[in-house]
């Protein structure tokens, strides 16, 4: 077992007579540059009553400073962080075709990360199958500017199945949706598959969606 040692502050005040031991063996990332993290703790504040640390810790890649939280193991008599202060949220940033087509899309995918960061993975997938609908919804109206108001009422399979014809994203955002749909409802069709694949099923959607406005907007300056 290794650990590292500190006096800590009391909460109700002065320096703990006593060193606390403080295990290094968790595999924490900084809440910051989201890279793994030594254990480096400048210094901690020890509630007696619940046995508890807070500890003033510093990330040595990136400089930033936060709160690890500290829980006593009777076990081993040694304090292990189980979580830390929050950081920087884990954006994901979209090619600014996809920033064009579709703010809505970018807007709740944002939002459904933000739910995943705080680990409500219930809701999350719901937000990435809304945002899915949105991104092939906003896909279809650019393409098909005169049924736009036949596209935003359609069931976002309907639009995929009859509407799109690459091929490729055709067969991605339906597999999509399929997952979308299983993370909004009671029952799942496709119990081996989880959040990570409508994750990865959303990035090749976006992936082909930026790929063909690319490529047509390259055929169109080069005519
Ligand atoms: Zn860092």
């Amino acid at each position: 077992m290794s650990y590292i040692s500190v006096r800590p502050f009391l909460a109700d005040g002065g320096r703990h007579n006593d060193s606390c031991k403080i295990s290094t063996q968790e595999s924490l990332k900084c809440p910051f540059c989201f890279k793994e993290i030594e254990t480096q703790i400048l210094d901690g504040i020890l509630w007696t009553k619940v046995n508890s640390l807070q500890l003033f810790m510093k990330c040595k890649s990136c400089n930033n400073s936060f709160i690890g939280y500290a829980n006593y193991n009777q076990g081993d008599q040694i304090y292990k962080i189980s979580s830390l202060s929050r950081g920087n949220r884990n954006k994901r940033i979209f090619e600014k075709e996809i920033e064009e087509l579709s703010a809505n899309f970018v807007k709740i995918y944002g939002e459904a990360e933000i739910a995943e960061n705080e680990n409500l993975i219930e809701i999350c997938g719901g937000g990435y199958r809304k945002a899915l609908e949105f991104l092939v919804k906003d896909y279809l109206i650019k393409k098909f500017p005169p049924k736009q108001e036949e596209i935003k009422k359609k069931f976002l399979g309907n639009c995929i199945d009859e509407m799109i014809d690459n091929p490729k994203i055709k067969e991605i955002a339906k597999r999509a949706t399929w997952l979308g749909n299983d993370e909004s409802h009671y029952f799942r069709v496709w119990g081996d598959k989880d959040l990570t694949d409508l994750k990865k099923l959303i990035e090749i959607t976006v992936h082909f969606i930026t790929m063909e406005i690319q490529s047509e907007n390259y055929m169109q300056n080069m005519n």
